[in-house]
C-alpha cells in the first residue's frame, strides 16, 4: 500500500481498531531499512527516535526522509533542551514535510544535562513538557495525530497516582493516543486498560514491547535506563538461558516478545510500539514466533507466559510494592499557611486592585528597580520553596512545591524515570510523587488530573512574577 500524502493511515488504524505496529528506528539504525509495510500480517509503522542514542543524533525529520516512502511514519519529539519556540519550527517542519504522527515526549534526562548555577538559572537545560507539546501541536493544527506517552509499571502509591494524574491531563490537552513506556509487568497493562475504561475515556493506547534479550537487560541494568523494570529474576532466567544455550535463549527471546504482544492484543491494546526490532533478520524471529503463537487464546498465552519467565509467586516481574507513605504533617502546614498567603496576597480581591495599581506603574520597567523587585522575590522565596525566578509562579496549581525543584523543571506532572518515588537524577524524592501524596490527603486530586500548567516562555525566566501576576490581571 503507497503512503497517500497529507492523511494519517495510522489514525485510520486506530479508528477501525486495526492492530499494528510501529517500528522504533534510532539513529544508529539508519542503514537498516524497514522490508515491508506488513510484519506477520499487521501493518507496520515507522516511529522515528529522537536523541536516543546520542544527544546529537539526526533529527527525526532527516531521519525519516531517508526511509522508504511506502511506509508510513511517526516522529517522536523529545522536549529535552527545548523550547516552545523549537516545537513551534519542528511542527511547521513537519506539517511542511506532510507528518501527521507525531509522539510528544517530555524526555529522559539529556545525557549533557546543565545544571545551572545560582547566579544564572538560564544556563539550566529546560524540557518542554509532552503535555504543553501536545495543546501547542492539536491548536497548530488539529490534523495533527498526536500521541503521548505513560508509565504504568511503577510500584509506590504516589508515584503511580502521580503518573495516572498526568496521564489525564494529557488526555485533557488532546492526545490522540497513548503509548506505555517499556515493561513486562501484565498486571500493570491491565491496570492501564482498566483505568481508561472505569475513566470512560475512548483514547486508544498500544504497549511497547522489546524482544528482552540478556545482554539488553544488563545494559539497561547497568546505565539505571530511566523508568525501565528489569527485576533480578528476569535478570537470572535470561542469564541461566544464554549460559545453556545462546540459540535456545534466542528463541524464547522471541517467543516471550511474539506471547506479550498477542496479550496485549488480547486486553484490548489497539498495537505496538516495537523496539530494537527493526532489522530484517530479527523481525523474521519474531515473525515466526509470531505465527506460532497466532491462533492461542489469551488463557493459552498467558500460560505459556508464566512457564517462559518461570512464574511462580506472580510478582516476578515486579518490584516489591512499596507500602503507602503519608504526607508529613510539617508538608501540610506548609501547604495551609502558604494556601492562606496565596489567598490574601494574590487572590483576594483587595490584593488583586492594590496589587494592580502598584505594579501597572512604568516604575517597575526602570531596570534597578526590576532588579531589585527580583532580588526580593528571590531571597523571599528562594529558601521556603526553591524558588528559581522562573517569572510567572505556578505554585497556586502545584499545592506550593515549586516546579523548578523538579531537575526537569515539570509542573504538569512526573516524567516516566522514577522508581519507587526516586527522581530519575536519583539525588532526590520526586516532587510529583509528594505532590500526589499531598494531594490525596488534601483531596485535591483535581488540580493535578485537570489543570494544564502553561509552559514559562524563556524570555519571562528571570524576572518577576510578582509584578507579572499583577500587571496581567
Ligand atoms: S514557580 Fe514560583 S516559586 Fe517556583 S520558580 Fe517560579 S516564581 Fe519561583
Amino acid at each position: 500500500m503507497l503512503y497517500l500524502p497529507f492523511m494519517s493511515i495510522f489514525s485510520d488504524y486506530l479508528d477501525s481498531q486495526q492492530f499494528c505496529f510501529l517500528v522504533e528506528f534510532i539513529a544508529s539504525s539508519k542503514k537498516s531499512q524497514i522490508q515491508s509495510a506488513h510484519l506477520a500480517g499487521f501493518p507496520v509503522i515507522a516511529a522515528i527516535a529522537d536523541r536516543v542514542h546520542s544527544d546529537e543524533d539526526l533529527s527525526p525529520l532527516q531521519l525519516a526522509a531517508e526511509l522508504s516512502e511506502n511506509i508510513e511514519k511517526m516522529l517522536h519529539f523529545s522536549g529535552k533542551d527545548r523550547d516552545i519556540k523549537d516545537l513551534n519550527a519542528f511542527l511547521q517542519k513537519a506539517w511542511q514535510e506532510k507528518y501527521l504522527n507525531i509522539l510528544m515526549l517530555s524526555g529522559d534526562k539529556l545525557k549533557k544535562h546543565r545544571f545551572g548555577n545560582k547566579q544564572n538559572a538560564l544556563l539550566r537545560t529546560r524540557y518542554l513538557e509532552s503535555v504543553n507539546a501536545v495543546t501547542a501541536a492539536k491548536a497548530t493544527h488539529s490534523e495533527f495525530n498526536i500521541g503521548v506517552a505513560f508509565n504504568p509499571f511503577k510500584y509506590a502509591d504516589a508515584e503511580k497516582s502521580a503518573q495516572y494524574f498526568k496521564l489525564e491531563k494529557k488526555i485533557k490537552a488532546g492526545a490522540d493516543y497513548i503509548i506505555t513506556q517499556l515493561g513486562y509487568d501484565l498486571d500493570a497493562l491491565q491496570q492501564a486498560k482498566d483505568f481508561l475504561k472505569e475513566h470512560q475515556y475512548t483514547t486508544p493506547i498500544l504497549a511497547c514491547v522489546m524482544p528482552l534479550t540478556y545482554r539488553r537487560a544488563k545494559f539497561m541494568l547497568d546505565n539505571k535506563v530511566a523508568g525501565v523494570v528489569i527485576t533480578s529474576h528476569m535478570l537470572k532466567i535470561l542469564q541461566q538461558e544464554y549460559r545453556l544455550d545462546p540459540g535456545f535463549a534466542e528463541k524464547m527471546v522471541y517467543e516471550r516478545a511474539a506471547l506479550q504482544i498477542y496479550i496485549a492484543k488480547h486486553l484490548g491494546y489497539a498495537g505496538i510500539h516495537l523496539s530494537a526490532c527493526h532489522q530484517a533478520d530479527q523481525q523474521q524471529k519474531l515473525i515466526l514466533a509470531l505465527d506460532k503463537f497466532r491462533c492461542l487464546t489469551l488463557n493459552q498465552c498467558l500460560k505459556l507466559w508464566e512457564e517462559l519467565w518461570q512464574i511462580q509467586q506472580g510478582d516476578e516481574l515486579k518490584y516489591p510494592v512499596l507500602q503507602p507513605v503519608e504526607a508529613s504533617s510539617g508538608q501540610i502546614a506548609k501547604y495551609k499557611s502558604m494556601h492562606a498567603m496565596h489567598d490574601l496576597f494574590f487572590s483576594s480581591k483587595i490584593a488583586k486592585g492594590v496589587g494592580g495599581l502598584v505594579f501597572n506603574s512604568k516604575l517597575w520597567n526602570k531596570p534597578k528597580v526590576a532588579d531589585a523587585l527580583l532580588k526580593t522575590e528571590f531571597i523571599s522565596k528562594h529558601r521556603v520553596v526553591g524558588c528559581e525566578s522562573c517569572g510567572q509562579c505556578r505554585l497556586g496549581e502545584t499545592l506550593y512545591i515549586c516546579p523548578e525543584t523538579c531537575p526537569k523543571g515539570l509542573a504538569n506532572g512526573p516524567c516516566g524515570g522514577t522508581t519507587l518515588d526516586r527522581c530519575e537524577f536519583g539525588d532526590r524524592e520526586c516532587i510529583h510523587s509528594v505532590k500526589a501524596r499531598l494531594a490525596k490527603q488534601l483531596d485535591e486530586t483535581k488540580m493535578l488530573r485537570f489543570e494544564i500548567i502553561p509552559t514559562v516562555p524563556i524570555e519571562v525566566r528571570q524576572t518577576s512574577s510578582w509584578k507579572n501576576w499583577f500587571s496581567n490581571e
